[in-house]
């Protein structure tokens, strides 16, 4: 049996109530927080190893973890102040816990002594990589992969295509909107950056139709930069999951990334547009990434778009949105679809957090699988979810591993459209485990 469907072009995904409560609110600073608690394992890779002790004083931009290890990502202070202690998290995307130091503000924001700055044109391919690593930046969309990494592709990759994402296809969310609104020129000066690194025959950068004034405001921009030369504005219906990776390379260029690989084996990069932004902070200002944009909203008195040092805890975000409004038990880290329940309020903003949701949570019953087939038109990847179900709850999860199972981002698409309620995504991740427990059995 086909276990995958033929590639349907643009016909796959769910339309979902946007709700993106803040889109017309400008980016707001945060106050400086009291305390700060910086993870010491914010990426995919390896964790970083603490460079200061209890006791320490600490300046704005100081580097105070770092790992020798090539997928890494340094950590910064992100205020002023003395390290105060240390604590144990649990990640919320690994579950796994984590080690974190607490740095408790002087309350002057006294920032380390800048690098001197120089003109992009003057820099080689390695010193930009390198000022991108000591930033510390990750891949800002949520994915959170060391950005020099997937900006030193092995020699026998060549590239071709950067699109540079600013779909923001979830509900709920509009940071990157605002970031192409309000730093479009960070942006793409940062884009301007990654030609540099990788010179690539073409880039795009990808917008729904749902952001008129940001595919507006960046077209203006690209020709004021004299960049349009180089780069086109696609835009793309506003429909989820328009942003993931796999189906952006899908549909701007036709090409499909191989199960298992990377964009890169098809010859592309593709970057968040807050990547992009901090990009341009670290090679052009010198300024390590201790701040993003973050969306706090649902069920808060006042929704917000948020500029946040890193490592400050939620509970300050969510008292400066003016509290939980109403009746929520729920707290998401990211959007509804692809977000991760969090459930204490002194859990601290991360490099990839993008949306503080609150929200009241629905439990629904599961009910029986009616053949409806409306998981299948949902699914971008082509999958066959009913199947993966079926599968995964008989325990056959080499069935799953035939049905292309490491193919599914989790994007959720199939469970919202299922009629009967079957919670399809967490019966993938269980499967998925199985399979990861079974091959480290090996
Ligand atoms: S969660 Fe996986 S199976 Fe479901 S729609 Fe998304 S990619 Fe397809
Ligand atoms: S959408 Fe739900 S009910 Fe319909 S085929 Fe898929 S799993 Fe079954």
């Amino acid at each position: 049996m086909n276990f995958k469907l033929n590639w349907r072009g643009t016909s796959y995904g769910v339309k979902l109530p946007e709700a993106k409560l803040t889109a017309v609110s400008p980016i707001e600073r945060a106050p400086l927080p009291e305390k700060v608690i910086i993870t010491l394992h914010q990426n995919i890779g390896a964790p970083c190893k603490p460079l200061v002790k209890r006791g320490d004083k600490v300046l704005t931009g100081q580097k105070i973890g770092d790992s020798e290890k090539f997928v890494s990502a340094p950590v910064h202070a992100t205020i002023s102040g003395e390290i105060s202690g240390t604590t144990m998290l649990v990640h919320p995307a690994t579950g796994q816990l984590v080690e974190a130091l607490i740095i408790s503000s002087d309350g002057t924001d006294e920032w380390v002594v800048p690098e001197a700055k120089d003109a992009i044109d003057t820099l080689s391919v390695e010193e930009i990589l390198k000022r991108i690593r000591e930033a510390g930046i990750v891949g800002l969309g949520g994915a959170a992969f060391p950005t020099q990494v997937k900006l030193s592709p092995p020699k026998d990759k060549r590239i071709d295509t950067v699109i540079l994402n600013g779909c923001e296809c979830e509900p709920y969310i509009t940071s990157d909107h605002r970031v192409m609104l309000e730093y479009g020129r960070e942006v793409l000066s940062g884009l301007n950056i990654i030609r540099k690194v990788l010179s690539p025959d073409n880039m795009y950068i990808a917008i729904e139709d749902n952001k008129q004034d940001a595919i507006e405001h960046v077209r203006k921009l690209l020709a004021s930069m004299k960049l349009d030369r180089n780069c086109k504005i696609v835009t793309l219906k506003s429909k989820y999951p328009m942003g993931a990776e796999k189906t952006l390379i899908q549909n701007i260029l036709a090409r499909e990334v191989p199960i298992g690989g990377l964009p890169m084996d098809v010859g592309v990069v593709v970057h968040n547009v807050s990547t992009a932004r901090a990009i341009h902070d670290a090679v052009s200002e010198r300024k390590p990434f201790i701040e993003r944009v973050v969306t706090v909203t649902g069920a808060v008195k006042e929704p917000k778009n948020l500029l946040v040092r890193l490592g400050t805890p939620l509970r300050d975000l969510i008292e400066n949105c003016g509290g939980i409004d109403g009746e929520a038990n729920e707290i998401i880290l990211g959007g509804p679809m692809m977000g991760i329940s969090q459930f204490d309020l002194g859990f601290p903003v991360i490099k990839g957090t993008n949306c503080i949701l609150l929200k009241k949570s629905m439990q629904s019953k599961e009910g029986d699988c009616i053949s409806c087939g409306r998981c299948l038109d949902a699914c971008p990847m082509s999958l066959m979810p009913t199947m993966l179900v079926k599968y995964a709850k008989a325990g056959r999860y080499d069935a799953c591993k035939e049905a292309y199972i490491a193919d599914c981002f989790e994007c959720g698409a199939c469970a919202y459209a299922c009629p009967a309620n079957i919670p399809i995504v967490q019966y993938i991740k269980i499967a998925k485990s199985e399979l990861i427990k079974r091959a480290a059995k090996k």
